[in-house]
């Protein structure tokens, strides 16, 4: 079942799916270039979502061996999955912001005995439970496999142009959802000429309907204490003075006015702040905050890994409340405890 919408202009989308995973499928899109097409990013690495990536693009009107570059909005498997087997198919080179293309050396290079140490750690810095930590420290490391994701040969430069012959292709640093996830501003009018400037390829930054993960940035050799959701904020308020006439997005669907859907989750994280201020009449760990912040459901109803993504996103907007001066570590507390200010 081969998708694929022509945008116009040169640009068009494959749907590739994301297995077993609410999500569903990547939109990856394909650029005509003077040199041969473009693609922004590429799938999840899986024999079936690489079928269906060859089909969208025989339906494109090319093939995985014409690919001539590959730009990658952030480095997670959903957008940057299959970026090995297309360059090694086409030679295609492959670009990714400096700060993400770190973040894929060291998964590659990490042992995974040393992410387990790291998790446990950070668990129990947060206040997890023994039940919950206990697997961690038992848990037979293996390398998953198709897991060791493709080593980039280009860097996406913010503010440059990308490579690509004949169109005009501009990178936007846009750090929250991933320290190097980046927007791509197709600057040429829009085919339609729908009002406002260019297109934006905007990855997981800016989606239609769903809002993305902010989570702490993972970096065992790195203790800087970064600021995820204040860097998100940043780059919202940057995409929307960029007023795009569409957003492409590299899920759900294609829409416009980027200018309002900013500042509907602008909205929500002020309101995630305010609620999670308020919890913090009394002190609270991090995992203690998870517990009680809303989400899609009951926190008895959350899976194990799903409970890390929360805590981790619970403490991304605990730093944004201590960085506002509106929430504060509560001294000698171990694990650490939080209360507002
Ligand atoms: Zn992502
Ligand atoms: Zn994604």
């Amino acid at each position: 079942m081969t998708q694929v919408s022509d945008h116009g202009g040169g640009v068009r989308s494959a749907r590739v799916p994301i297995p077993d995973n609410p999500l569903g499928y990547t939109l990856v899109y394909v650029v005509d270039t003077d040199a041969g097409p473009v693609l922004v990013d590429t799938g999840w690495d899986d024999p079936a979502s690489w079928d269906t990536l060859a089909e969208g693009l025989e339906a494109c009107g090319t093939s995985p061996t014409d690919i001539h570059g590959v730009v990658i909005t952030h480095h997670h498997p959903d957008h940057h999955g299959l970026s090995g087997q297309v360059r090694e198919a086409s030679g295609a080179w492959i670009a990714m912001h400096a700060a993400d293309a770190a973040i894929v050396r060291r998964t590659g290079e990490t042992r995974p005995e040393r992410w387990f140490a790291y998790m446990t750690a950070k668990l129990e810095a947060a206040g997890a439970p023994e039940d919950h930590v206990a697997p961690l420290r038992t848990a037979r490391p293996r390398r998953l496999p198709g897991f060791s994701p493709a080593v980039p040969d280009r860097e996406i430069v913010p503010g440059d142009l990308l490579p690509l012959p004949g169109r005009r292709l501009r990178a936007i640093w846009t750090p929250g959802h991933t320290p190097g996830h980046v927007c791509l501003h197709l600057e040429e009018q829009h085919p339609a000429r729908l009002p406002g400037h260019g297109r934006l390829f905007s990855g997981d930054h800016l989606l239609p309907e769903i809002t993305p993960h902010i989570g702490l940035y993972e970096d065992p050799d790195d203790a800087t204490v970064t600021d995820p959701l204040g860097d998100y904020l940043d780059s919202l308020e940057r995409v929307g003075r960029l007023a795009p006439a569409e957003v492409l997005p590299a899920h759900q669907y294609v829409f416009t006015d980027a200018p309002a859907r900013v500042r509907e989750l602008l909205t929500h994280h002020e309101e995630r702040l305010d609620g999670l201020r308020t919890l913090l009449v009394e002190p609270l760990t991090p995992w203690q905050v998870a517990e009680r912040m809303e989400w899609n459901r009951p926190w008895a109803e959350i899976p194990y890994g799903s409970r890390n993504i929360a805590v981790s996103e619970a403490e991304a907007h605990l730093r944004r409340l201590v960085k506002l001066g509106r929430a504060e570590a509560v001294a000698g507390s171990e694990p650490v405890t939080y209360v507002a200010v």
